[in-house]
């Protein structure tokens, strides 16, 4: 089996080799403000030798060179008593609250670790709104790796308080995630250290997406393990908090190889959802493409971003595929997030409880026999303000 980075855009195939990010031609095309251009594919050839239900989803870096810290932990479920409560007796939730860091984003980061010890790069470097960086931070601990993490000074301070107790070294910045993401770029992109880390920022790096792509290889394997058989994509509605892109982008990622691997007749329906704060990609499918940045505000921190920076490589998976987008507001998020856990002990961080939000407000267009499969991407103990002001109660500081 062979493995290389392709274009999705002109095609152009590039080895997986440190220092290879983006397409060089694609790249060249990028405008201001906008997605990035050039974000580049993991593709395989030849004999995966998957062995189907409950094995490890085929990735380009092997599994001996992983951190020794599981990224996920078994966490496909059904929340009954939230499933009725919505009328939604097919519900299922998805939970990475209890991954090692607390969030998602431990599918790309073991995956990026994997690749640096692979290449005997002893550093990687990261703009991040505190999950990524928590999570790097933790992966990088355990497989003896430096990490260097830009990080908004705003992030909440369980995110902070992870990245210093993992041993990483912080670099607070004083803007939003935008601002950290130039300064984290120029920093990888300097001369005399490019050659000696790896940067994982999010989009930028294709091996993020490619991480992120096991979290459709862990809802197949259970649905199908409850189901005791397959289940057709066509009933499954994925509901997936929405930032960057690279979450959902990552997941298409995971469902298109289950298809191409025989372990599924379609794509599901994805949906996009964001806060009405940050919604791009919700504008961008509903007009056609980007337009200029709308300056963010949400409470839902981890997937408040300007300029997607996945954006480009998530609406032409959204387009291709049929997949779907929904807003909802801050009130909604809020709300949403003491549901979840009141009806089914699923306390998440707000940016998680947009995809529970989006589906309570678009339950009413699911056909009757879906399956909604809810990604809860983060644990609620990692952003303890917000969630204190849902239910009421004044912090001491
Ligand atoms: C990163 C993140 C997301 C969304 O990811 P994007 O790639 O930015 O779209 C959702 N939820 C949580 C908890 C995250 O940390």
């Amino acid at each position: 089996m062979k493995w290389m980075f392709r274009c999705p855009t002109c095609g152009a195939e590039y080895d997986i080799v440190p220092g290879r990010y983006l397409c060089d031609r694609c790249a060249a095309t990028q405008q201001p403000e906008r997605p990035l251009e050039g974000i580049l594919e993991c593709v395989w050839e030849g004999d995966p030798s998957y062995k189907g239900r409950g094995t490890p989803a085929p990735l380009p870096v092997e599994r001996r060179y992983f951190p020794p810290l599981p990224e996920t932990a078994p966490s496909l479920w059904r929340p009954t008593r939230l499933g009725e409560r919505l009328g939604l007796r097919n519900l299922f939730v998805q939970y990475d609250g209890g991954n090692p860091s607390g969030s998602f984003k431990d599918r790309a980061s073991a995956l990026v670790a994997a690749f640096a010890t692979r290449e005997k790069i002893g550093e990687i470097v990261l703009a991040s709104t505190g999950n990524a960086a928590s999570s790097m931070a933790c992966m990088g601990a355990a497989a003896g790796l430096k990490v260097t993490v830009f990080v908004p000074s705003s992030a909440p301070a369980a995110k902070r308080v992870q990245i210093l107790q993992y041993g990483a070294r912080l670099e607070s910045v004083d803007g939003t995630y935008d601002v950290a993401y130039e300064r984290s770029l120029a920093w990888c992109r300097d001369p005399s250290r490019s050659a000696s880390v790896v940067c994982r920022n999010t989009g930028y790096n294709p091996l993020t997406i490619e991480g992120k792509k096991t979290v459709a290889f862990d809802v197949i394997d259970g649905l199908e393990a409850s189901h005791s058989g397959p289940v057709s994509g066509s009933r499954i509605h994925v509901f997936v908090p929405t930032g960057d892109g690279a979450v959902i982008a990552g997941a298409y990622k995971g469902f298109e190889d289950l298809v191409r691997l025989g372990r599924l007749d379609r794509v599901p329906t994805l949906w996009a959802c964001q806060a009405e704060g940050s919604s791009a990609i919700f504008r961008a499918l509903r007009d056609g493409a980007f337009g200029d940045p709308v300056p963010s505000s949400t409470i839902a921190d981890s997937i408040a971003v300007d300029v997607p920076r996945a954006g480009a490589v998530a609406l032409r998976k959204l387009i291709r595929h049929g997949g779907k987008a929904a807003t909802v507001s801050d009130a909604e998020i809020l709300e949403a997030q003491t549901t979840a856990s009141s009806y089914a002990g699923i306390f998440v961080e707000p940016s998680s409880c947009v995809a529970f939000a989006c589906l309570v407000a678009r339950s009413g267009d699911l056909p009757k026999d879906a399956i909604p499969v809810v990604l809860a991407t983060g644990s609620g103990l990692k952003d303890i303000a917000s969630a204190a002001r849902a239910v009421g109660l004044e912090l001491q500081e």
